[in-house]
């Protein structure tokens, strides 16, 4: 089967064509700029060079036929016709409570994923717009929508209640939902194969850190707890997010700095995190390069990293009674040793050792802890756009 997986920004949408029997990568890309000056797409068949073709993507239904146009043309595609696409899987960041797994999209459940738009206001009314656009372009080809929220959805409510009034949670639905489910999921289960175990009867925590990042507890397959809120923003130091904040600081700031409680925040997210840290930069090879430079702030941003995960690896310890695999995935977990060796020189007393040799492995399935460690510490590398080719696949058969 060939699966069409769209992750839809407001400004992009990145593609990846996957035969489903095989799991192979047919040809991915990315529409970037929809809607302003500059447009453009990078489409690359596997195997192939990339090509950037710089085009007018007024919208996202343009962006769609641009996609389809590069999967069948002559000399870059991979597909002769639009027949050969079997089903489209999106990505959708929010599913709320409504959503406890991938669905079939049909207009009932596109109104239902509409009801999320407010818990998700950046994020899920541009996913809508690329699923709508692909039902113009492709009608009658079936379409799943899998939920960054999904995997989320097993917490207990000790775990994903704030301490506010109830009313809020009733009327609002203000609680802890959570996202990367699709790679926690995927990284926790593959984990487990890995160690030729049932997932069933593991203590997971994976540490997903990319340039958002979260943290999860995964026990007997089931999420339990994890570090993002009610929106991406709590938990972890990220790229440009603060993560968790007193949440007086936004008034507070608000107040010094004569600026609106909007703007405190648009700051927590674009502003902060290991950029406003440093000063140097959200991205961690800038960032270690800083740092060997004597840069002391970037130090510093690291250390401060390092330690805000290590605490939360000790607090999903104590929530799951133990740990049995802690799994590093994205970009910084699976390519960033020095991070990695940082974060491990806090889990001695889980008699989990890092080997610096092993550590040195990077973007590969491996074993970080040596023979004797009692909790497994390794690298998963995510693939979030296969697990929803299989999620996809499994829901149209
Ligand atoms: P996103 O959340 O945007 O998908 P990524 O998972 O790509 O983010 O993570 C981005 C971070 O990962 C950056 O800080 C970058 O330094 C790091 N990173 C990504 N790829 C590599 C690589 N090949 N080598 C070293 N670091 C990498």
């Amino acid at each position: 089967m060939n699966i069409l997986v769209i992750n839809c920004g407001s400004s992009s949408l990145k593609y990846q064509l996957i035969d489903s029997s095989k799991e192979e990568v047919l040809a991915k890309g990315l529409c970037e700029r929809i809607g302003i000056d500059g447009s453009c797409i990078t489409h690359q068949p596997m195997g192939g060079d990339k090509v950037k073709t710089e085009v007018d993507m007024p919208d996202h239904t343009v962006a769609v036929k641009m996609v389809i146009e590069k999967l069948t043309d002559a000399s870059v595609g991979v597909i002769k016709s639009l027949d050969e696409i079997d089903a489209v899987g999106h990505r959708i960041v929010h599913g709320g409570e409504k959503f406890a797994s991938s669905v079939v999209l049909n207009d009932e459940v596109i109104a239902a994923i509409e009801e999320c738009n407010d818990l998700a206001p950046l994020h899920n009314p541009a996913n809508l717009i690329g699923i709508n656009s692909c039902k113009e372009i492709m009608p009658g080809v079936p379409m799943v929508g899998v939920f960054d929220t999904a995997f989320h959805q097993t917490m207990p409510q000790k775990a994903y209640m704030y301490g506010l009034p109830y009313e809020y949670y009733e009327k609002h639905k203000v609680r802890r939902y959570g996202f990367h489910g699709t790679s926690h999921d995927f990284v926790s289960q593959r984990a487990a194969e890995i160690l030729g175990k049932d997932r069933k009867d593991l203590k997971i925590i994976v540490c997903h850190l990319g340039n958002g990042a979260s943290i999860s507890a995964v026990k007997n397959g089931e999420s339990i707890d994890t570090s993002m809120g009610l929106t991406p923003l709590e938990g972890l130091i990220m790229g440009t997010r603060s993560g968790d904040i007193d949440p007086a600081i936004v008034t507070f700031l608000a107040e010094k700095e004569h600026i609106s409680a909007d703007e405190v925040l648009s700051i927590c997210n674009k502003k902060s995190g290991v950029l406003g840290l440093s000063g140097v930069s959200s991205d961690f090879r800038d960032l270690g390069d800083a740092a060997d430079a004597g840069n002391e702030k970037a130090k510093m941003t690291l250390e401060a990293y390092a330690y805000k995960v290590a605490k939360y690896i000790g607090a999903y310890t104590a929530a799951m009674n133990g740990v049995d695999v802690i799994a590093f995935t994205a970009g910084i977990g699976e390519n960033n040793a020095q991070v990695r060796a940082m974060i491990g020189e806090y889990l001695g007393y889980l008699g989990t050792n890092i080997d610096p040799e092993r550590n040195k492995i990077r973007g590969e399935e491996v074993i970080l802890s040596d023979e004797g460690s009692k909790v497994v510490t390794m690298i998963v590398p995510t693939d979030e756009e296969l697990a929803i080719a299989r999620q996809t696949e499994a829901l149209v058969k």
